[in-house]
């Protein structure tokens, strides 16, 4: 009798064998979705996921924390989010734009972290007025005014690619020809871009655009563009009455057709403001995550999007 536990347990541990040559089999996907002998890759939100996959290509998987249709600022994270960034081959974000992913990488002890902010530092474009302050417009304490929206001018995505690469590489050189070779073709979608926003935006009626929240200083600044938006750096603020006569004031004095509003963000203001001034309104999308609404399916083809918008609403030859 004393046989058969024995007996109980080799069968036990073969089928344990054969469970795991069933994963196997199926391609050998792991709990976090990733396939064996891929790297883990955890983005804080879609355009650094964007750049990662690009560049990543097959060699990893890669998960944001900001799930798709949710807004990036305030993100709040769960206890299995943060234990991703712990166990991560890679940690990407950019440090003031999202606390809790700050939080996160400080407690992790994870070593394999890249903060873009390091590579893309970024500019302080605020406050729009005195009414910002009353409001907490703030991403991350102390930090009140520094602009995360780094992505939206494409030579920024250029600089992230060249550091996602160079990390990728030194965690995985088997792979670095494959590394280098696919941010070379996110390079030239990149240049791309940015020379189609240089000569589509050269000879225009107008250069100020009214946006929701102000998510285009970056790209305001490249292409020299003026943004009136009617929020702060953060979407979630109500604008005061003040903030909305002085974007009714700029509106007028250029002559500007189109009020712009965004796929994640209620575009109540937004149309109200170009209901009483009998203006159109438009998508202008700070791509931070994607969705069914969103104009294109990805970064580039969205980016390409926002400048037909800005082409149209600027009366753009
Ligand atoms: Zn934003």
């Amino acid at each position: 009798m004393t046989v058969f536990p024995r007996a109980l347990g080799a069968l036990l541990s073969m089928s344990a064998l054969l469970l795991v040559t069933a994963c196997g089999a199926t391609g050998g996907a792991k709990a976090d979705g990733s396939q064996s002998g891929q790297l883990t890759i955890v983005a804080g939100f879609y355009p650094l996921q964007y750049v990662a996959e690009r560049v990543a290509g097959t060699h990893a998987s890669v998960q944001s924390l900001t799930k798709p249709g949710a807004e990036p600022h305030d993100l709040e994270l769960t206890p299995k989010q943060v234990a991703s960034v712990s166990t991560a081959d890679l940690v990407l974000y950019e440090k003031h734009f999202q606390a809790a992913v700050d939080d996160a990488v400080a407690q992790s002890g994870n070593d394999h972290v890249l903060d873009t902010a390091t590579v893309v530092p970024l500019e302080d474009h605020g406050p729009l007025g005195e009414e910002e302050h009353e409001h907490g417009d703030e991403h991350s304490e102390g930090t009140t005014n520094l602009d995360p929206h780094v992505w939206l001018d494409p030579n920024n995505m250029i600089k992230i690619s060249d550091a996602v690469t160079a990390a990728l590489t030194k965690q995985d050189p088997d792979n670095a020809a494959d590394y280098t070779k696919n941010a070379a073709a996110l390079t030239d979608d990149l240049k791309g871009l940015d020379s189609a926003y240089r000569s589509g935006l050269k000879s225009c009626q107008r250069t100020e655009f009214v946006t929701s929240h102000a998510a285009f200083g970056y790209l305001a600044e490249r292409y020299d563009l003026t943004q009136v938006p009617i929020n702060g750096l953060s979407p979630d603020s109500e604008p005061s009455p003040a903030r909305i006569a002085a974007v009714q004031q700029e509106i007028t004095k250029h002559k500007v057709t189109t009020i712009f509003y965004e796929t994640l963000v209620s575009p109540a203001v937004a149309k109200s403001i170009a209901g009483d001034l009998k203006l159109k309104t438009d998508v202008l999308d700070p791509i931070e995550g994607i969705t069914d609404q969103s104009k294109g399916k990805d970064y580039v083809a969205v980016m390409k999007s926002n400048l037909t918008a800005l082409q149209k609403a600027n009366g753009c030859s």
